[in-house]
C-alpha cells in the first residue's frame, strides 16, 4: 500500500484532505516532464519569459484570497497573515520581472581577447525541499529567481503542506507557465537523497531544519551538486541603554510573535542592556498581553495555531527546562485551549546563555530575555550560538551600530528595525544557519553557470 500524505488542520485538528504518496513510476513521468519543460524554458528568450513571471504575479493576486485560506487551513496561522504572505509572493515575481534583465545581463572583462564577457546561463531542474511555516512565500521566492534565470523547479514540499504544493503547481499553469516547468512531488523526506542523485536534477535548494539541512547537504555533496540552504536561526535582539526603548519593545513583540513564533528570523533572545532592561521587559510583556489568541480564521486574531501538535509539545518542553533552570516566567508557559496546537504567548526573564531557550532555537511564540552587563556582552553573547542567520541592534547611536554590525556572526543585521526578508536583499546565514542566498542579486545568481565566454580576433 502506497505511503498517505495527510493534511491537517492544526487549529482543529480536523482531517482536511489525504494523499498518496506518488509511487516510483509517477515519479518518473513528471521528472522527464519537468526535464522537457526546462529545456524549452532555456531556449525560450528573457524577453518572453520575464512576461510570464508578471502573469504569476497576477493570477496571485487574482487567487489571494482561496490561497490564505488554504495557507491558514494548513498550518494554523491568522488570516490577515496569509493574504499578506501571498501579497509578497506576488512582490517578488513583480520584482524579478523587472530587474532580472539588467542582472543576468553579460558582464564584459577587459582582458587579452577581442571580447571575454560572464553570461548567465541556467543550470537546469532546481530541486526545491521546503518547509512548512510561509507555505507559499518560502516556495515562491525560490521559483522566481529559478524561473527568471531559465531553469525548472521541482518541489518537494513538507509533508504537513500538501494542498499548499499542490496549488502551487496549479496556479503556475493558470498563469501560462509551460507544463511540467513547475511540478510538485508529492512524497516523503526519504525519497529526497534518490531525487538528488538524479541525473536531471542539477541543483538543491533547502530550507528547514538544521539536521535535514546536513543530511541534505550529505547527498548533495555525494552527487557533486550545487546547494542553497536555510537552515535555523537563534536570531538575537539587542537593545542597548541609548536605544528607543518603546519603539524597539514594540518592534519586538512583532519580531518574536508574528507567525505565531515560527519564522527562522524571528527573534528569538532579547539581550538587554541591564540600565534598561527592566523599561523594556515592562514595555514588552505590556504589549505582548495584548495579542489575541484563537481561531486563526477569525478577524482580530494576531496568534494562531502552531503548525503540529507536536511542535508545540517541543517548544512547552524547551520553556519548562528553561524554568526548571531557573528563568523567570513573566507571561504564558502552557498550551492553550482544549484542542488544537495552540501555546500562550510566552515570556521568560533572566534567561542565562546556558539555559536551553538560549542554547536551542525556540520555534514558537516563547521570548527569552538575557541581561547583559554593556554593549561588549551583548555582542558576545548575541554570537554565542551556532546558528548566524539574522540579527537585530537597537541603539541610538548610528556610528557605533556601523561598527558592531561588523563584530555579529550574521547573515543580515538589521539596525533600528525588524529583521524581515526582502525581494530586494539578498537573504542568508552562516556557520549551522547554512550557506547561499536567496533574493536580490545574489539569489538570482546561485542558480546560474557563471560561463566565461574568450572570444579570439577573428585573423584574415
Ligand atoms: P524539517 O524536518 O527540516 O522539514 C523541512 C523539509 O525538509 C520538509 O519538506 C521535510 O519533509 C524535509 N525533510 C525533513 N527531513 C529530511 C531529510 N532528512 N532529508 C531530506 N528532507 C528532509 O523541519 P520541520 O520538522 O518541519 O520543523 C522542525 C524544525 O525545523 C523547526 O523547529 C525549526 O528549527 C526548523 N525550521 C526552520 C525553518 C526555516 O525557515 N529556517 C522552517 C521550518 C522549520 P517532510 O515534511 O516530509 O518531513
Amino acid at each position: 500500500m502506497s505511503r498517505q500524505i495527510q493534511s491537517v488542520n492544526p487549529a482543529t485538528e480536523a482531517l482536511l484532505a489525504r494523499f498518496d504518496a506518488l509511487e516510483p513510476g509517477a515519479i518518473e513521468q513528471r521528472l522527464a516532464l519537468a526535464a522537457t519543460a526546462q529545456r524549452g524554458w532555456a531556449r525560450t528568450p528573457l524577453s518572453d519569459r520575464l512576461p510570464l513571471l508578471r502573469r504569476v504575479a497576477g493570477q496571485l493576486r487574482a487567487e489571494k484570497a482561496e490561497l490564505a485560506l488554504l495557507i491558514s487551513l494548513e498550518m494554523g496561522k491568522p488570516l490577515a497573515e496569509a493574504l499578506g504572505e501571498v501579497e509578497k509572493c506576488a512582490w517578488n515575481f513583480d520584482h524579478y520581472a523587472d530587474t532580472a534583465a539588467l542582472q543576468l545581463a553579460d558582464e564584459i572583462v577587459p582582458s587579452s581577447a577581442a571580447d571575454s564577457r560572464i553570461v548567465r546561463d541556467p543550470l537546469g531542474l532546481v530541486l526545491a525541499v521546503m518547509p512548512w511555516n510561509y507555505p507559499l512565500w518560502q516556495v515562491m521566492r525560490a521559483v522566481a529567481p529559478v524561473l527568471a534565470a531559465g531553469n525548472g523547479l521541482v518541489l518537494k514540499h513538507a509533508s504537513n503542506v500538501p494542498q499548499c504544493a499542490l496549488a502551487i503547481e496549479g496556479l503556475c499553469r493558470r498563469a501560462g507557465l509551460p507544463e511540467g516547468l513547475v511540478t510538485t512531488l508529492l512524497v516523503g523526506a526519504a525519497e529526497v537523497p534518490q531525487l538528488i542523485a538524479d541525473d536531471r536534477i542539477a541543483a538543491v535548494t533547502f530550507t528547514g531544519s538544521t539536521p535535514a539541512g546536513r543530511s541534505i547537504a550529505a547527498a548533495a555533496g555525494q552527487a557533486l551538486k550545487k546547494q542553497v540552504l536555510e537552515l535555523g536561526g537563534s536570531d538575537p535582539f539587542i537593545v542597548l541603554a541609548d536605544a528607543d526603548i518603546d519603539t524597539a519593545a514594540s518592534v519586538a513583540v512583532k519580531a518574536r510573535f508574528q507567525n505565531t513564533g515560527q519564522s527562522c528570523i524571528a527573534a528569538k533572545r532579547f539581550i538587554v542592556e541591564h540600565a534598561v532592561a527592566d523599561r523594556f521587559v515592562e514595555a514588552f510583556c505590556e504589549q505582548v498581553k495584548k495579542l489575541v489568541i484563537g481561531d486563526p480564521l477569525v478577524d482580530g486574531i494576531t496568534q494562531g495555531s502552531m503548525a503540529r501538535t507536536s511542535l508545540r509539545d517541543e517548544l512547552h518542553a524547551q520553556v519548562q527546562a528553561s524554568v526548571h533552570e531557573g528563568a523567570r516566567l513573566l507571561l504564558g508557559g502552557r498550551p492553550w485551549g482544549v484542542r488544537g496546537a495552540f501555546y500562550e504567548p510566552t515570556v521568560l526573564d533572566h534567561v542565562s546563555p546556558q539555559m536551553t531557550a538560549a542554547r536551542e532555537e525556540t520555534f514558537g511564540p516563547a521570548a527569552a530575555i538575557l541581561r547583559v552587563r554593556d554593549a561588549a556582552e551583548a555582542i558576545q553573547v548575541a554570537n554565542g550560538t551556532p546558528f548566524g542567520l539574522g540579527a537585530a541592534l537597537w541603539t541610538g547611536d548610528l556610528e557605533r551600530a556601523a561598527r558592531l554590525a561588523h563584530d555579529v556572526e550574521a547573515g543580515a543585521v538589521f539596525v533600528n528595525g525588524l529583521v524581515a526578508s526582502d525581494p530586494r536583499l539578498p537573504f542568508g546565514g552562516i556557520k549551522a544557519s547554512g550557506y547561499g542566498r536567496e533574493l536580490g542579486r545574489l539569489g538570482l545568481h546561485e542558480f546560474t553557470n557563471a560561463k566565461t565566454v574568450w572570444t579570439g580576433p577573428v585573423r584574415a
